[in-house]
């Protein structure tokens, strides 16, 4: 067998690339404007349900920047951030120089405790300031207990920004991930279920908030014959080149939801008779999870020693790839002084969890040379 990488999540072709991207170079229409842009939209918002509308992004990141800004944050405000996240979630608060506030996770879905979000909503208030809005995530593709966190954003009338990044393709009680927010955003960076190489989108409710954005994406311009701005304006449009990428990635999305949901099968069959090894899934039959990416949990006292750290490392020697899941942000250097609420679900998570190869390419072979170490190293201890 062989010994190339085994990548935790990887690019994975879907077959019209070249053609929609050489329309765009046929047509000389390779900047910020084109078919390949007005299609991969309509793809989005068809695929959402065309309740919404879509405006294509440069990255994820540029998206939540400007959901955070037509949701009117600005210096000085305050944001509640889920905590247990990749840090793209909570930059963007820094960008505006407001404050984020950071919320543990809960233990079924690893996503925003609304217990501790709405502890930190009335600690908030109660020291003077309303938060401005909600940053809530779907991790590895596994949504958020979206109506409990939409009831508290209700009562106490604060707007949610629905981090979807890692979730296209997930749904609750049927409706599609991204559904869920007062504005939401996807990110389509090369290691997400489909991708353009790098990209994101934004999602709105209605088309005039979505041009808006696509405005504030394209440097503000004015009305006029001159270049003329009357407020701070980014370079953060999708080009017409890649969002053909997007285009032909979207033909195949449904397959690569499958191909991932079927990793996710075989790691639940390669656990289940390991002590003290439990992969993540979801429980509430109104969720469905793209599984992005499959993790696990692994608790060193039912394991004979192997903690998180020593399967890393020994999938590292065999050339396979994982990682630790999120660092939670209120443990990162940068946002050290930043408040946080709730006690150490996600710090636990942190401790004990490990992503997994999960890529919708990934081989027969690849998986025989993961269940052979798996083997190798639990069997051996007994
Ligand atoms: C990937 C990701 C983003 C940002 O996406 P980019 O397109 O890389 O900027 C945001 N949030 C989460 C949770 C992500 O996983």
């Amino acid at each position: 067998m062989s010994n190339k990488k085994i990548w935790l999540s990887s690019f994975h072709l879907a077959g019209n690339e070249q053609k929609y991207v050489q329309e765009a170079l046929d047509s000389n229409r390779i900047a910020s404007e084109g078919d390949n842009l007005d299609g991969f939209e309509q793809d989005l918002e068809s695929y959402l349900s065309n309740d919404f509308s879509v405006g294509a992004l440069s990255s994820g990141t540029a998206a939540l920047h400007l959901g955070l800004i037509l949701l009117g944050v600005q210096a000085g405000d305050e944001v509640l951030c889920q905590s247990m996240t990749f840090v793209a979630s909570a930059n963007p608060i820094l960008y505006l120089k407001a404050t984020p506030v950071f919320i543990d996770s809960e233990s079924e879905t690893w996503n925003l405790c609304p217990i501790a979000l709405e502890e930190a909503i009335l600690d908030r208030m109660a020291k003077g300031q309303k938060p401005k809005a909600i940053i809530a995530v779907h991790l590895f593709g596994v949504p958020y207990k979206i109506d409990e966190i939409r009831t508290i954003a209700n009562k106490y009338e604060i707007p949610i920004l629905e981090d979807a990044a890692e979730a296209l393709g997930s749904s609750y009680k049927g409706q599609k991930c991204g559904a869920f927010g007062d504005i939401a955003v996807l990110s389509f960076n090369g290691n997400k279920i489909i991708t353009t190489s790098g990209g994101g989108a934004i999602i709105t409710k209605t088309k005039t908030l979505r041009d808006k954005a696509m405005f504030l994406a394209t440097q503000s311009r004015d009305d006029a014959p001159h270049y003329q701005h009357s407020e701070i304006g980014f370079n953060y449009r999708m080009n017409n080149v890649v969002a053909g990428i997007g285009r032909a990635q979207m033909e195949v999305l449904e397959d690569r939801i499958v191909a991932r949901r079927n990793v996710h099968d075989f790691y639940v069959e390669l656990f289940k008779n390991i002590e003290g090894v439990s992969v993540f899934t979801t429980k509430n039959e109104d969720s469905f999870s793209n599984y992005w990416l499959t993790t696990l949990i692994i608790d060193p006292v039912l394991t004979n020693g192997i903690d998180r750290e020593k399967l890393r490392l020994a999938f590292e020697a065999e050339n396979i790839e994982s990682r630790p899941l999120w660092k939670p942000m209120h443990l990162q250097p940068i946002f050290g002084n930043c408040p946080y609420y709730g006690n150490k679900v996600a710090e636990t998570l942190f401790e004990k969890g490990l992503c997994l190869p999960s890529g919708s390419n990934l081989e027969y072979d690849d998986k025989e040379r993961i269940k052979n170490l798996i083997f190798r190293l639990f069997l051996k201890n007994e």
